[in-house]
């Protein structure tokens, strides 16, 4: 029976526990699941959440694997002291969330809900927004998350531009580019503009002054990826100027965003405290069970981190 310990913050505790030894269940093994260890050696598994406060892996000897709770592995994907392999959280409840997140804040800025809500003046002003088919939005990164956006959007008819690091075959929906001159025709074309990138060397301030300046004029940028990948003052300084019209930021360098940060009280900016897409137990449990399954069976473990990529 493999050991496995639930390395989490403590009230993840009672509302993971039940949900791993189900899915476990399912699969026909019984794991003996543990919140805390005084004999690290002793584990097979890992589950973590970086919140939990691991961080020297060096005491697990006999480890196999970390399976991490979260889709963004920054935190513990350089950690010198983990020498197993590092899967990440891939599962219906992120890409739901994530999916019903994007495709709400798209249709806010494409429907200009927000030009309805503040004109409630007694003033007819009959100006109907374009068809979604009319409208181009743009979405990096074409993982897990990025690709079920983009799916989600192209469904709802909008002009669907993907771009990520690797080239990608066609897609029937979405056009599909890679790159940098990629990134260069990507943004040029999005009206809507969503970041579903990791937090990488490769991708720090990806969104910087002279990217932002290829945008259309007016654009929206709506970020649940990561803080990292925007330059902050570059971004403020689009918004001032109009360049970008507008921003949604689920994802924060500093979190929670701190109470004196520009972003909370600037009049084109809305903040959302990183709630874009949470890892549910129902749902994770059950990315967590196939893996140990998957290792106790000796067959490859799902969504494995490359580590020298970051992600
Ligand atoms: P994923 O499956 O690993 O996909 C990452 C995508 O980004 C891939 O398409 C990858 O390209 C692309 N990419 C990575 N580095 C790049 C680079 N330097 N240039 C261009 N493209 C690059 O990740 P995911 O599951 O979709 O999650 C994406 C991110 O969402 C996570 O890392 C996390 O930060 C964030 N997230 C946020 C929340 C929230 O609540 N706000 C929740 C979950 C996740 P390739 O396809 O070529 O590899």
């Amino acid at each position: 029976m493999p050991n496995v310990l639930f390395a989490a913050p403590a009230e993840d505790w009672p509302r993971y526990e039940p949900h791993l030894h189900r899915a476990c269940r399912a699969r026909g093994i019984t794991i003996n699941l543990v919140p805390e260890t005084d004999d690290p050696a002793s584990m097979d598994y890992i589950v973590y959440n970086p919140e939990g406060g691991l961080e020297d892996f060096t005491p697990f000897t006999r480890l196999r694997a970390v399976l991490s709770l979260w889709a963004g592995v920054e935190g513990i994907a350089p950690n010198p002291t983990l020498t197993v392999p590092l899967a990440r959280m891939v599962d219906d409840g992120l890409t739901l969330g994530m999916r019903d997140y994007v495709a709400g804040h798209v249709l806010r800025y494409h429907l200009d809900i927000d030009a309805s809500l503040a004109s409630q003046t007694g003033v007819w002003l009959p100006d109907p927004p374009p068809l979604a088919r009319e409208r181009s939005v743009a979405v990096l990164g074409q993982g897990a998350l990025g690709l079920a956006c983009a799916e989600a959007l192209a469904g709802l008819g909008f002009r669907v531009v993907g771009w990520s690091r690797s080239p990608k075959p066609p897609h029937p929906a979405i056009e599909r580019e890679h790159g940098a001159d990629g990134l260069a025709r990507t943004l040029s074309r999005a009206e809507i503009l969503v970041l579903l990138l990791p937090a990488t060397r490769a991708t720090e301030n990806l969104l910087d002054a002279s990217r932002l300046a290829l945008l259309p004029r007016g654009a929206r940028i709506i970020n649940p990826g990561r803080g990292t990948l925007i330059d902050d003052g570059a971004l403020l300084a689009a918004l001032d100027s109009g360049q970008v019209a507008h921003a949604t930021l689920d994802v924060f360098r500093e979190e929670p965003l701190p109470p004196d940060h520009p972003y909370w009280t600037h009049p084109r900016v809305t903040v959302t405290p990183h709630i874009a897409a949470a890892t549910r137990p129902e749902t994770a449990s059950e990315t967590i069970a196939e893996n140990i399954r998957r290792g106790e069976a000796g067959e490859p473990l799902l969504h494995l981190v490359d580590r020298s990529l970051g992600y």
